[in-house]
């Protein structure tokens, strides 16, 4: 059986090194006392290299929040798919809702950021989901589209080793998450949009993450009815006793 994920997006915190490290230390903490989960520790670009001390070690992995798609060259402000991979990360984050909706990141942007960090050796962790759930299954549609233009002109070879991390957006920062039943059905069809662009086979051994108010409470829940890879967190990324309760409560599933 391959391990679930545990993703940890950090955002913009924390706002010192100290707590930087601090966080991190108690995802290595935890990363010992369990077997069938693996950690990933997306902190802000500063803090990285804290965190890429985990080079050679598979239970607590690095990743980024965003990279840029050119590899190099003026581009002001940018961080390159090489540079990510030369700290020692091995996953990023592309196309997170807030960089969506507060950066103006189209589905074509997050497309090629895909293709560039999978030619870099980056595992693309590429967040979908939409902003309203309506009982008609027009959110279905909107997320068949998202999915198909968030992937267009990715080679299969690329597809067979990306996360897709199903995050619905009202679900986000929110009292409750989406009901694990609901999440099955969404994440079959995410497998099966998947299935309708590079085939069967590569749909089945697709990771799909769910993301939006998960906490150790609701996880087993989700993890075994909703029948998803894992989790992407925001909130519970960087407090440390509830992430502590969440990786334990994971791995018991
Ligand atoms: C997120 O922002 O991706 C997220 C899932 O946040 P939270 O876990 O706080 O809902």
């Amino acid at each position: 059986m391959s391990k679930k994920l545990l993703v940890g997006n950090w955002k913009m915190n924390p706002q010192t090194s100290d707590d930087a490290k601090r966080i991190f230390a108690s995802y290595k903490k935890i990363s010992v006392k369990i077997s069938k989960t693996v950690l990933i520790a997306c902190p802000p670009f500063v803090y990285l290299p804290l965190v890429s001390l985990t080079k050679g070690q598979k239970k607590v992995l690095s990743g980024a929040q965003d990279m840029f798609f050119e590899s190099e060259g003026a581009y002001t402000g940018e961080i390159s798919p090489r540079m990510l991979k030369n700290l020692g990360a091995s996953h990023v984050i592309i196309g997170h809702s807030e960089r969506r909706n507060k950066m103006g990141e189209t589905d074509e942007i997050v497309s090629k950021k895909t293709i560039a960090a999978s030619v870099a050796g980056l595992i693309p962790i590429i967040c979908v989901g939409e902003a309203t759930h309506d009982n008609d299954g027009a959110y279905l549609e909107f997320l068949r589209n998202q999915i198909k233009a968030s992937l267009s002109g990715l080679p299969i070879a690329a597809a067979k080793k990306i996360i897709i991390a199903y995050e619905p957006i009202w679900a986000i920062g929110a009292a409750e998450a989406m009901k694990p039943e609901d999440i099955r059905e969404t994440a079959l069809f995410i497998k099966k949009v998947f299935a309708d662009i590079f085939g069967q086979e590569v749909a089945l051994n697709l990771p799909v993450l769910y993301g939006g108010s998960v906490n150790w409470r609701n996880a087993a829940d989700i993890l075994s009815i909703g029948q998803v890879d894992g989790f992407l967190v925001g909130r519970e990324s960087v407090n440390v006793p509830g992430f502590i309760e969440l990786a334990k409560a994971m791995d018991q599933v």
